[in-house]
């Protein structure tokens, strides 16, 4: 079978191996759908090596299970979460699940782009395989992943009642993101962002306001308008640039909270004045990944008919053309959400 992998330098590849078959515990799943993450986009370019597989949003058809599964049968439509928390230690006891030292440990097998890849035991067993709802469309269940990032986030963070949020970056998880804050009651949602194309999703999207952050005077005209000049409750770095975090603080209201959503590119630092920070009272928080309960609570929102996410891809690539999925999922002029098909798409 065929599975894409990164190659040297900032390649990816389209490689051959024996098809996996499920150990005790485990199942195989047929590709239908797997999304490009900006992660995965940053691991092309070496920025971000934690982990050195790809594919993390898969969602497909369960082809084999192995012995002593319980729940699920060949043929289910399943979403599959690539790591999960010990669920015994220190750090999952505080509720910090995506900080457990299991988390990032655990994977699917070979990662998420590929014919069919194997769901380990411990996933099994901690329900990261999630049957999808007969509403759930493959493009919807292939963003469940970074939707459950933006809730885990917006729990952490705690959203206020009414709450106002901004959100710099409308990226897809930006997008997510602001869609979720205003589905869980934001009274007002603005988002800043360079690309148009993303900037007319929002839109879509029942945000209020998406503006242009290269005219920044306009974004601080827009908060103020909205927040009568006080800031936001919330804003969302759901970039990578160190600048647009700066931003965040400036923009925030007294005793609000800025949100570091988007990975940072290595090594960037935050360039703030610490005592305006501290006389403010700002709280930076940042929220990485998500886990289980979370994807199973965006799941039942979106079969509630409460959000709406699957108008967001806009390119559906078959796996054989992975390379062209990665080139796109880079081009924010061009593409939103850019998912790779398998067998199992129909
Ligand atoms: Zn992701
Ligand atoms: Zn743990």
């Amino acid at each position: 079978m065929r599975f894409g992998r990164l190659a040297d330098p900032g390649s990816v590849a389209l490689d051959e191996r024996p098809e996996p078959s499920p150990g005790a515990g485990e199942v195989t799943v047929t590709l239908a759908a797997c999304g490009v993450c900006g992660t995965d986009l940053e691991k092309l370019r070496g920025n971000y090596r934690t982990a050195g597989l790809i594919g993390h949003e898969p969602v497909g058809r369960v082809a084999h299970v192995g012995e002593g599964v319980r729940g699920l049968s060949v043929g289910d439509r399943v979403f599959v979460h690539h790591h999960v928390p010990c669920y015994a230690c220190e750090v999952c006891a505080r509720g910090d699940y995506t900080f457990c030292p299991t988390y990032s440990k655990t994977n699917i097998d070979p990662g998420g782009f590929a014919d069919t890849f194997r769901v380990p035991r411990e996933n099994v067993e901690r329900n990261a395989v999630l049957r999808l709802d007969a509403k759930v469309d493959w493009d919807t269940g292939a963003l469940l992943e970074p939707a459950g990032c933006a809730l885990t986030a917006l729990r952490k963070v705690g959203l206020p009642e009414r709450a106002t949020v901004l959100v710099l970056g409308l990226g897809p998880v930006g997008l997510l993101y602001a869609r979720l804050a205003r589905a869980l009651g934001a009274s007002w949602v603005g988002g800043t962002e360079i690309a148009g194309l993303r900037r007319a999703a929002a839109e879509r999207g029942g945000i209020d306001v998406t503006l242009d952050p290269r005219a920044p005077a306009t974004v601080r005209a827009a908060v103020d308008a909205a927040t009568t000049g006080r800031g936001v409750d919330l804003a969302v770095v759901a970039t990578g640039h160190p600048s647009v975090a700066k931003s965040a603080t400036e923009l925030v209201r007294r005793g609000g909270t800025v949100n570091l959503f988007g990975l940072p590119e290595a090594g960037s630092r935050l360039d703030v004045d610490l005592q305006d920070l501290y006389l403010r009272g700002v709280r930076v928080i940042p929220s990485y990944a998500t886990t289980e309960p979370d994807i199973a609570e965006v799941h039942r929102l979106v079969v509630e008919g409460k959000l709406s996410i699957g108008d967001l891809v806009t390119h559906r690539i078959p796996l054989a053309r992975i390379e062209e999925a990665f080139r796109l999922a880079g081009r924010p002029e061009e593409a939103v959400k850019v998912i790779v098909t398998g067998a199992a798409w129909k």
